[in-house]
């Protein structure tokens, strides 16, 4: 790694302090600087930092003084890790500091982490691709105060009935599903996991025909995943990757 890399942007995982990445937590306990997304971070992964370091939570900063306090403190020979919830290549905002970042200067490098799709596939114990169902997977999310392109509509996405991923969006379930139908039966397999990988997890199971009532039930409004497609349903399929009659380039 560059000796002139002064910030990181690190994936600090879905929330469980042991599944950031061995690269992330170093650059945690080395850091003099730390400004991490408080709404949806474990204080468990911020117990890494050192005692004397300076840690900020970027949820009542915005992008001019969360990018002002790092390029003062890289400048100042300071090492800093913007901390982000998950992967940052995902919902994270890491593109317009970054190119504030270059604007400035500043060199900086991405450290990948665990997603909470990732994470949430875990706790359902699924594939999100499955031989025969479906070889794609779609991350999306429902339009907030950040707009979604009108071709990315869930009606339109839905017609490919690929495992979708359905980010910052719990709050509107009855809209996510009401889109979806447009494209899956009803009997599709449905879920919401609430907190993946946290102490307080929650998942509902159910199909597009009743997972909106099951998380209002649950009251999960927030913090949560929805993901839908028969993959992670109860049907299996064997891989042809480990059947007997399916050579490959290592099994002859
Ligand atoms: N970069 C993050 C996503 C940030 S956007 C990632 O890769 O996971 C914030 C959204 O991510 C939340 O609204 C929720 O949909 C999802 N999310 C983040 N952490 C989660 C968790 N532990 N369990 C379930 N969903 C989570």
């Amino acid at each position: 790694m560059s000796e002139t890399t002064v910030i990181h942007f690190v994936g600090g995982g879905p929330g469980d302090p042991e599944l950031i990445t061995v690269k992330g937590m170093r650059l945690l306990k080395e850091a003099d600087l730390v400004v991490y997304t408080g709404s949806l971070l474990d204080e468990k992964v911020i117990e890494y930092c050192r005692k004397d370091a300076e840690v900020l939570n970027s949820a009542s900063m915005d992008l001019d003084e969360i990018t002002g306090v790092m390029v003062r403190a890289a400048r100042e020979g300071k090492k800093v890790v913007r901390l982000h919830t998950g992967d940052p290549s995902l919902y994270s905002a890491l593109r317009e500091q970054a190119d504030l970042l270059e604007k400035e200067g500043i060199p900086y490098r991405v450290v990948p982490g665990v997603s909470s799709a990732f994470a949430s596939a875990a706790t359902l114990k699924r594939e999100l691709t499955m031989p025969g169902v479906t070889q794609t997977v779609i991350f999306t999310r429902l339009e907030g105060r950040t707009p979604v392109p009108e071709s990315e509509a869930l009606s339109s996405l839905a017609a490919h009935r690929a495992t979708i991923c359905v980010f910052l969006s719990a709050s509107m379930i009855e809209k996510v599903v009401e889109g979806l139908l447009k494209g899956y039966p009803a009997d599709t397999p449905a879920a919401c996991v609430y907190k993946a990988s946290w102490e307080d997890e929650k998942t509902v199971k159910g199909t597009l025909s009743d997972i909106a009532g099951k998380v209002k039930e649950a009251s999960i409004t927030r913090h949560a995943l929805i993901i839908v497609g028969r993959a992670i349903g109860d049907e299996a399929q064997a891989s042809l990757l480990y059947d007997k009659g399916f050579s490959h380039g290592y099994r002859g």
